[in-house]
C-alpha cells in the first residue's frame, strides 16, 4: 500500500516552501513581532498572509495538499494555523445553510476574515456537556449570555463560532446549538489573559447579545453532535509534525556544534542515542499521520487512527522539548519569544525553553490525551467503555 510518501501530495511541498520562504524572511518577521499574540506576529502581517495564502488556493485545498501545507506552515512558524478555514472549515462546509455557505465560505477561503472558536467555559473543558452559556429564543432570533474562556485569538476575530444551550429542560447534549457570532455586536467584551509562555488567551463575555435567526449554524438543539464533529476535524496532526521537525532539526544542529571546550554534544553516546531515538519516533509519527490521511482521502480513516496520531504527536513534542533542554544544559533554559533576537547564552536560539513551556497544552487541549486514550481503547481495541 502506498500511503503517499514522496507521492503527489509532496509535489505541492516545493511551491508551499517557496511561498513561505518569501513571506517569512527573518527581517520581515522580526520587524512584525508581537509577543502577546500566539502567532508571535502583529495582526496586519497575519491578515496579509492569510489573504496571500487564500489567493494561492492553500485555504480550502483538498485534504492531501492541506496536510502538507499544515505541516510546512508549522515548520516555518508561519501564522497560518489558526485561520478561519482551519478552525471553522468543517463546520461551515458540513452544517451551514446555503445562504451562510455562500456568504462565508468565499471569505474564509480567500483568507479575508478572522474567526475564533469559543466552546470552553470555566466549568466546561474536557466535559463540554457542562456548558452554561444560554441562547434564549426572542421571537426573531436569540439573546446570548455566558462566559467563554481559553479562546485563541478572540481579540482579533471578526466572527466567533460558539455553542450555547437553547433548551434548559434537557441535558446540554440534547439542547444546545451552534452560532456564528459577529464580534462587533453590542454586549461582547473580550479580555486577554497572559499564558505561561507570555502570549495571551482570551475570555469572551456575552451579555445579552442580540443574535438574528441567521446566526444559528446547522440544526437547532443539535449543536452538541455538530461540535463533536467539528472538534474532531479542527486540528490535524500535520501541525504537530511540522513543529516536531523544526525543533528536532534545531536540536540536531545543536548537538553537532563544537562548544568552547572543543567538544560536540553528539560525541556523547547517550546524546546520540537519545536524538536518534527521537528521530525514529518522528518518522513513526509521520507514517501514522500519512496512514490517517490515506484513510481520510478514502472517506474513512477509522475511529482510532486520528486519536492515536494526536496522542503520539503531542507527547513526542514534549519528549523532544524535554530532551533539548536537558542536552543543552543551562543554555537550554534561556528563553526567547518567537521571532525575538535571542540572548547569546541561549541554546537553540531560545527555542528549547520556549518549546518546553509551549508543548504542555497540546496533551490537554483539542481533546485531552486521557480522553483520546479512552477512545482508542474502546473504538480501536474493543475494550469496554470507561465507568464514570
Ligand atoms: C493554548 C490553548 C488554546 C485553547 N484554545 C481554545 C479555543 O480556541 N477555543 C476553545 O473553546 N477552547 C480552547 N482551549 C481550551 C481547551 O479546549 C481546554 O483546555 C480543554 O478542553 C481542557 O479543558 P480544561 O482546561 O478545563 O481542563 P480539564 O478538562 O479540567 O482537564 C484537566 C485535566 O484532567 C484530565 N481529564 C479531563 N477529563 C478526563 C477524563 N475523562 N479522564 C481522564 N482524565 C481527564 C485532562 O487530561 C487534564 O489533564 C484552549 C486551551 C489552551 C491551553
Amino acid at each position: 500500500v502506498d500511503f503517499g510518501f514522496g507521492g503527489e501530495n509532496e509535489r505541492d511541498a516545493s511551491s508551499i516552501r517557496a511561498f513561505l520562504e518569501e513571506a517569512m524572511t527573518p527581517e520581515e518577521t522580526r520587524s512584525q513581532r508581537d509577543p502577546l499574540d500566539l502567532s508571535g506576529v502583529a495582526e496586519p502581517f497575519e491578515r496579509a498572509l492569510h489573504r496571500a495564502a487564500g489567493e494561492s488556493g492553500w485555504l480550502g485545498a483538498p485534504a492531501g495538499t492541506q496536510s502538507v501545507f499544515n505541516r510546512l506552515v508549522a515548520e516555518y512558524d508561519a501564522p497560518l494555523i489558526d485561520t478561519a478555514w482551519t478552525l471553522a472549515g468543517h463546520a461551515l462546509t458540513t452544517y451551514a445553510s446555503t445562504d451562510q455557505r455562500e456568504r462565508f465560505l468565499p471569505l474564509v477561503q480567500r483568507g479575508e476574515i478572522e474567526l475564533c472558536i469559543a466552546y470552553t467555559e470555566a466549568g466546561a473543558g474536557s466535559d463540554l456537556s457542562a456548558i452554561e452559556a444560554a441562547a434564549v429564543p426572542t421571537g426573531d432570533g436569540f439573546s446570548l449570555t455566558g462566559r467563554k474562556v481559553l479562546v485563541t485569538g478572540a481579540h482579533k476575530a471578526d466572527w466567533c463560532l460558539t455553542i450555547a444551550r437553547t433548551r434548559d429542560d434537557v441535558p446540554a447534549r440534547h439542547g444546545s446549538s451552534m452560532f456564528l457570532v459577529d464580534m462587533t455586536l453590542p454586549g461582547i467584551a473580550v479580555t486577554r489573559r497572559i499564558t505561561m509562555n507570555d502570549w495571551t488567551l482570551d475570555e469572551i463575555e456575552f451579555a445579552g447579545v442580540a443574535l438574528g435567526a441567521d446566526a444559528l449554524l446547522g440544526e437547532r438543539d443539535a449543536g452538541w453532535r455538530q461540535m463533536v464533529g467539528a472538534v474532531a476535524a479542527e486540528r490535524t496532526g500535520a501541525f504537530h509534525l511540522g513543529f516536531a521537525r523544526h525543533v528536532l532539526d534545531a536540536l540536531i544542529a545543536h548537538v553537532r556544534t563544537v562548544d568552547g571546550r572543543g567538544r560536540r554534544p553528539a560525541d556523547d553516546p547517550l546524546v546520540r542515542d537519545r536524538v536518534t531515538q527521537l528521530s525514529l519516533e518522528l518518522d513513526a509519527a509521520r507514517r501514522l499521520g500519512a496512514r490517517t490521511l490515506w484513510g481520510i482521502e478514502r472517506g474513512e480513516p477509522g475511529p482510532a487512527l486520528p486519536p492515536m496520531g494526536k496522542v503520539y504527536a503531542t507527547e513526542l513534542l514534549q519528549r523532544i522539548a524535554q530532551a533539548a533542554t536537558e542536552i543543552a544544559g543551562p543554555a537550554g533554559l534561556v528563553h526567547a519569544a518567537l521571532f525575538d533576537s535571542p540572548s547569546p547564552y541561549a541554546a537553540g536560539g531560545g527555542r528549547f525553553a520556549w518549546e518546553y513551556l509551549e508543548r504542555v497544552h497540546g496533551t490537554i487541549g483539542g481533546g485531552a490525551n486521557e480522553v483520546q486514550r479512552d477512545a482508542i481503547a474502546q473504538l480501536g481495541l474493543g475494550l469496554p467503555r470507561t465507568r464514570r
